[in-house]
């Protein structure tokens, strides 16, 4: 649930929304950030991204992360880990035990 104020949109209930994933909180927000073209902060549950952004445009960019950080690339459970080796990040499926290189989000 996403809301404008101004120039900024708050996006609601962000730490359930990763902690639903099981992924940390900054590791989502300084994703969404850099794919919203944004600066995020966290303000109590709530991410609070820097100029306006609708919904729709929010969710494709949270999808996207769930696709990319979340799901397993085989089985397509959730159940995934990320972990890093050397300089590369990857998930790995706790269910099926694939794995796939991941970016490094910086
Ligand atoms: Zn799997």
């Amino acid at each position: 649930m996403s809301l404008i104020v101004g120039n900024r949109t708050i996006l609601k209930n962000f730490d359930e929304l990763a902690s639903t994933l099981r992924r940390d909180p900054k590791h989502l927000l300084k994703y969404m950030a850099k794919e919203l073209a944004s600066q995020a902060t966290v303000e109590g549950k709530s991410a609070v991204f820097m100029g306006k952004f609708g919904m729709i445009q929010i969710g494709k960019k949270f999808n996207a992360y769930v696709n990319t950080f979340v799901l397993c690339p085989e089985c397509k459970k959730p159940d995934t880990k990320i972990m890093k080796e050397d300089r590369l990040a990857f998930i790995k499926c706790e269910a099926c035990g694939a794995k796939k290189t991941v970016p490094v989000v910086k």
